[in-house]
């Protein structure tokens, strides 16, 4: 990136920049919930829409000068309908949310009263945060219960039922931050119906791989639809909701004024740019690519002993048990950065539940995602080098120098966008 002005101006933070870009450079980004946006995508994120205060919703504004912002925040509402196939008359949308966390807060607090019961995956089993940890308002707000994986790292729909019909939550999340599989959000719907719920698809990690037709959607099936927009679906940082119209009234006001006040405009002047992209050819072969590295990633490793969660993946992720390899996650995520692999620590489902207790520090797992590395054009034969290193830093530490130059010259062939 040319930082001409800043370098005049605040050298200091032209330096951390620059260091900052070829950290991502020189490193592979193993992350699943990271990804490159396009240059595009970092254009508009410059763009003068930044200094624009927008209060209130497209065409019912509180300060002057909307002219523009009402048009490609429009704009960009009907791109994000276009990407997932929806209608105007049945989905609401709102681009504002700042980010993923405060797009659900939204959305409880919208749809329930203060103490209502919200039923979500269990957090040490790939869960997330926001869907009702202790450590989160919304563990305090409202009454949490949580379904768990199967002892092999799967959604039991069945349990799921089970539960349900037995706790009768006011609403049912089904999205997930480490869960390697396809979601049947089908089943999930028929079950919040049964029981009079809410059902909430919250897509954070997965909106790029069912707007590329690679993950079946839960717009037939949910009431409201959540999603980031940084990680397969390749924007700036930020989130949408969709919700069936009759819920509009109800979630968009807590948005504004409820827990934010004016909205990003150049964040969603560049989700629109990204979903622009989203609709081409092109993203769609991206997304196929995801799915296909995911496998070539999770086959690689499996030669290499490593005990995967559910034993693969459908998705852009894999999660492993590192037990067998007598190493935990902390150790293992420190290791690897040093080599230049860097990836997130994670708990693993373990079955019974907590127990040995993980603390999230040094859980028992780690999880790789193939999003960012895909960006950067990398494919299957990458991947199985990939796993090759991940081998050798795990099993000897003493091949981390060698490993390290290895993989800055693979860096250097697959510059970051
Ligand atoms: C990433 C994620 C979010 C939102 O995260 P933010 O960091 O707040 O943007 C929400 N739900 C799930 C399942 C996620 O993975």
């Amino acid at each position: 990136m040319d930082l001409k002005i800043i370098k005049k101006i605040d050298p200091k933070m032209a330096g951390l920049i620059e260091k900052e870009e070829k950290r991502q450079q020189e490193t592979l980004t193993l992350i699943a919930s990271e990804n490159y946006p396009s240059k595009a995508v970092r254009e508009a994120l410059s763009s003068i829409f930044v200094a624009k205060y927008a209060e209130g919703r497209p065409y019912k504004r509180y300060y002057a000068g909307q002219e523009f912002i009402d048009k490609m925040e429009t704009l960009v509402e009907e791109r994000a309908r276009e990407v997932f196939g929806l209608d105007s008359k049945v989905w609401a949308v709102n681009v504002q949310p700042l980010s993923g966390t405060p797009a659900n807060y939204a959305v409880w607090r919208g749809l329930l009263k203060l103490g209502d019961k919200i039923m979500s995956l269990h957090l040490p089993h790939g869960g997330h945060l926001s869907h009702g940890s202790p450590a989160s308002l919304v563990g305090k707000d409202f009454k949490i219960v949580n379904y768990f994986l199967d002892k092999n790292g799967w959604l039991n729909y069945d349990e799921v039922e089970k539960l349900a019909e037995k706790e009768k939550p006011n609403l049912i999340i089904a999205g997930y931050s480490a869960y390697p599989r396809i979601v049947d959000f089908k089943r999930f719907g028929e079950i919040a119906k049964k029981i009079g719920a809410y059902f909430v698809a919250d897509i954070a990690h997965i909106a790029g791989l069912i707007a590329g037709k690679v993950h079946p959607s839960p717009f037939p099936y949910a009431d409201v639809v959540t999603t980031t927009t940084h990680k397969t679906l390749r924007g700036p940082r930020g989130a949408i909701i969709f919700c069936k119209r009759e819920l509009e009234k109800k979630i968009f006001p807590i948005v504004f004024p409820g827990i934010q006040g004016g909205p990003h405009e150049h964040s969603i002047c560049a989700i629109g740019v990204a979903l622009k992209e989203v609709m081409s050819q092109k993203f769609k072969r991206y997304a196929r690519q995801i799915v296909k590295n995911t496998k070539a990633l999770a086959a690689e490793l499996k030669r290499y002993d490593f005990n995967l969660i559910s034993g693969g993946s459908d998705n852009h992720l894999v999660l492993i048990d590192l037990r067998n390899k007598n190493i935990s996650g902390k150790p293992a995520q420190e290791r690897l950065e040093q080599a230049g692999i860097v990836i997130n620590r994670n708990t693993i489902p373990t079955i019974p539940v907590d127990v040995p207790r993980q603390s999230p520090f040094d859980p028992l797992g780690m999880r790789l995602g193939t999003p960012a590395l895909t960006t950067r054009g990398m494919k299957e034969k990458e991947m199985r080098k990939i796993a090759f290193w991940i081998n050798e830093v795990i099993s000897k530490p003493k091949s981390i120098p060698r490993v390290k130059q290895e993989i800055r010259k693979l860096c250097q062939k697959y510059p970051i966008p």
